[in-house]
């Protein structure tokens, strides 16, 4: 039997090591547009939430996404990330 080697991201809010599928992607794409990314495809620079509202309000306070993108992360963004998020 071959086990499958999931890949693991790092939550910025929390600091867990999540398998990359139960995190939200968001990404600053080449041009500085940061958008959340639900098919972990896009270019560019990426940090992983957990889909969890805890994770999220906590990213925001601490502006956790801010630091790890080394950008300004927009209302819009965080109003879709609140959508996305359970
Ligand atoms: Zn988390």
């Amino acid at each position: 039997m071959k086990t499958r080697k999931i890949p693991m991201r790092k939550c910025v809010a929390c600091q867990e090591m999540k398998p990359k599928k139960e995190l939200v992607r968001i990404v600053r794409s080449p041009e500085g547009e940061v958008s959340v990314d639900p098919t972990g495809k896009k270019s560019g620079r990426g940090a992983y939430l957990c889909n969890q509202h805890s994770c999220f309000v906590l990213a925001k306070k601490k502006n956790s996404l801010g630091n790890q993108l080394k950008t300004t992360i927009s209302e819009e963004v965080y109003a879709e990330l609140e959508k996305g998020v359970q």
